[in-house]
C-alpha cells in the first residue's frame, strides 16, 4: 500500500474515532475537575482562583478566552471588540457533518461567535488591545474570522498607539475553509508587520496547544513570546511525525520547555505569574504615564540585540553599572545613545 493510501486510511479513522468520542462514558464536567497528572479533584470555585493551574503538581488546565481576559485584568475590566463576526462557509463544506452546523454546535458550547476574542484590556494599568484564542471553539482553528479579528487588532493597536497581547492556543488553520484558511496566515503576518512598523510591542503568549499553520505565522512573531508550561508548540503534532516518518521522538518533543532551549520563546512562565510578568514588560516598553521611551528607529520589532539595548539604555530606573554588564564598555559614552 502507498504511502498516500496509508495516510488517508489513518486520517478517515481519526475522523470517525473523533465523530463517536462525545458517547464515550467518563467525559468529565469543565467546570469540576481532576489532575490528568496527578489525580487530585478540584471543585469548579478552586479551579478559577487557582487560575485553573493544579496547586499540587503545576498542570495547566485550559481556560476559556473570556476567563483569560479576567485572569489578564481585572474582572469584568474589558471592553470587547468587534463579537459580532461570524464565520460564513463560501465552500458549502461538508465533512461528517455540515460546516455550517459545526459553527452552530460550537457557539452553543462555548457561547462565542468565533475561536477568538478580541477585547480593549488594562494589564497592570496599561492600556491594551488583547486577542485571545480558545481552543474550545473548534479546536482554535483559525478560518476567515479568526484571520480578521486578529488583523483589525492589529490595526486598532497601531491607531491607539498602545501594546497588543496576542494568546494562541489553537490546532491550526480550519480545513473546512481550505484555502480560505490558509490565506488568514499571510494576513496576520502583514498586520503585524504592519505593527511593527508603527513602533508597537507585540506580547505573545503560547498557550497549549499551539501548532499548525497559526504556530507557522503570527504565533511566533511576538517581539516578547511567553509559553505557559508543557504547552506543545510545533507545527506538526508527535504523534503524526512518528507515524510519518516511523521514528521515536524525545519525550519533550515540541514542548515550552524544549522550545525555550531551541531559542524558540523567550520564557516559560506559570500562569499564575503571567499576569505579573507581562505588566512588568509593559511598563517599560508602553509605561502608563506616556513617557516615549520608544524612542527607537523603525522596525526595532524585529529583533537585533543592539535596538533591544538602545531600549533599556533609555530606562532611567536601570544604573549605569547594570548597563554596562549588559554592554561592556559603554559606561563612558552612558546616554548618548536613545
Ligand atoms: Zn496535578
Amino acid at each position: 500500500m502507498s504511502r498516500v493510501g496509508r495516510n488517508i486510511t489513518v486520517s478517515i479513522d481519526r475522523l470517525r474515532h473523533l465523530g463517536h468520542r462525545q458517547d464515550r462514558p467518563g467525559r468529565i464536567a469543565s467546570d469540576a475537575s481532576t489532575c490528568p497528572k496527578c489525580d487530585s479533584h478540584y471543585s469548579g470555585d478552586e479551579m478559577r482562583r487557582n487560575l485553573r493551574v493544579c496547586p499540587a503538581c503545576g498542570h495547566h488546565f485550559p481556560v476559556t478566552a473570556r476567563e483569560r481576559l479576567e485572569q489578564l485584568g481585572e474582572p469584568g475590566g474589558y471592553v470587547e471588540l468587534w463579537s459580532d463576526l461570524r464565520a460564513a462557509d463560501p465552500l458549502q463544506f461538508t465533512d461528517l457533518k455540515p460546516y455550517v452546523d459545526r459553527i452552530r454546535e460550537a457557539e452553543t458550547k462555548t457561547g462565542m461567535n468565533e475561536a477568538i476574542v478580541c477585547a480593549e484590556i488594562e494589564v497592570r494599568r496599561v492600556p491594551c488591545v488583547a486577542a485571545i484564542m480558545d481552543f474550545t471553539f473548534m479546536g482554535g482553528s483559525m478560518g476567515a474570522v479568526v484571520g480578521e479579528k486578529l488583523a483589525r487588532a492589529c490595526e486598532h493597536a497601531a491607531q491607539k498607539g498602545i501594546p497588543l497581547i496576542i494568546l494562541s492556543s489553537s490546532g491550526g488553520a480550519r480545513m473546512q475553509e481550505g484555502t480560505l484558511a490558509l490565506m488568514q496566515m499571510a494576513k496576520t503576518v502583514i498586520a503585524l508587520d504592519a505593527l511593527a512598523e508603527a513602533q508597537v510591542p507585540v506580547i505573545m503568549i503560547l498557550a497549549h496547544p499551539t501548532t499548525g499553520g497559526v504556530w507557522a505565522s503570527f504565533a511566533s512573531l511576538g517581539d516578547v513570546t511567553y509559553a505557559e508550561p508543557g504547552a506543545l508548540i510545533a507545527f506538526s503534532g508527535p504523534r503524526v511525525i512518528e507515524e510519518t516518518t516511523r521514528e521515536v521522538l524525545p519525550a519533550d518533543f515540541g514542548r515550552a520547555e524544549r522550545q525555550l532551549a531551541n531559542g524558540q520563546v523567550d520564557a516559560v512562565v506559570d500562569r499564575r505569574e503571567l499576569a505579573a510578568r507581562i505588566g512588568r514588560v509593559l511598563h517599560i516598553l508602553a509605561p502608563p504615564d506616556g513617557e516615549a521611551l520608544l524612542a527607537t528607529p523603525p522596525g526595532w520589532a524585529q529583533g537585533g540585540v543592539e535596538r533591544v539595548g538602545r531600549v533599556a539604555q533609555s530606562l532611567p530606573s536601570i544604573p549605569g553599572k547594570i548597563m554596562g554588564r549588559i554592554r561592556p564598555g559603554t559606561d563612558d559614552d552612558e546616554g548618548s545613545a536613545a
